[in-house]
């Protein structure tokens, strides 16, 4: 877990540097990374090494409608992840770590700026994926994350290349 947190950390550093958000904007931005022990149900999936599933939030203080906001819940699947590290030996934890959730926080940035549509997010897929396979590559070329290259040369080459899609997304219920 100390390790996650040290590549939650540098992920929301370096995006948000890259898109000059200040803490205030970033917080804005309203999401969650939660890990498996702390996911349920449809949160877990065997077929990616994320989830992100969209709730709508709604301020305990107020029931008006224009008060809801979207919530991004970025579900990390640890089993796949374990997997992908044991059968590919370029893969290490952290350097791995930093690019799911930089990826990941590449989405909710589009998708918080209306850039990209969750609605639309499904027909869309691959070329979304290959674009912020770029834009993570791009972010994370001058993060100086030990063995962080492999994985950004991998995903250049292929969002495939690890064997498994980096994610999926999911309404939440
Ligand atoms: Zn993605």
């Amino acid at each position: 877990m100390q390790v996650v947190n040290e590549a939650v950390a540098l992920a929301e550093d370096v995006t948000s540097s890259h898109f000059k958000y200040s803490s205030s904007q970033w917080r804005r931005s309203r999401y969650d990374i939660r890990t498996i022990g702390q996911l349920q149900g449809q949160e877990i999936t065997d077929r990616a090494f994320a989830q992100i599933i969209r709730y709508m939030g709604q301020p305990p203080s107020s029931h008006l409608s224009s008060s809801r906001f979207d919530f991004y819940k970025v579900c990390l699947q640890d089993h796949t992840i374990l997997q992908a590290l044991s059968r590919d030996p370029r893969l290490d934890f952290f350097p791995l770590m930093v690019y799911i959730v930089t990826h990941e926080l590449v989405h909710i940035v589009r998708f918080s700026r209306f850039i990209q549509s969750f609605e639309a997010y499904p027909e869309d897929r691959v070329q979304e994926e290959a674009r912020v396979h770029s834009l993570t590559g791009a972010i994370l070329d001058t993060a100086r994350v030990s063995g962080i290259e492999a994985i950004v040369r991998a995903y250049r080459e292929s969002p495939d290349s690890l064997g498994i899609p980096l994610d999926q997304m999911a309404k939440g219920a």
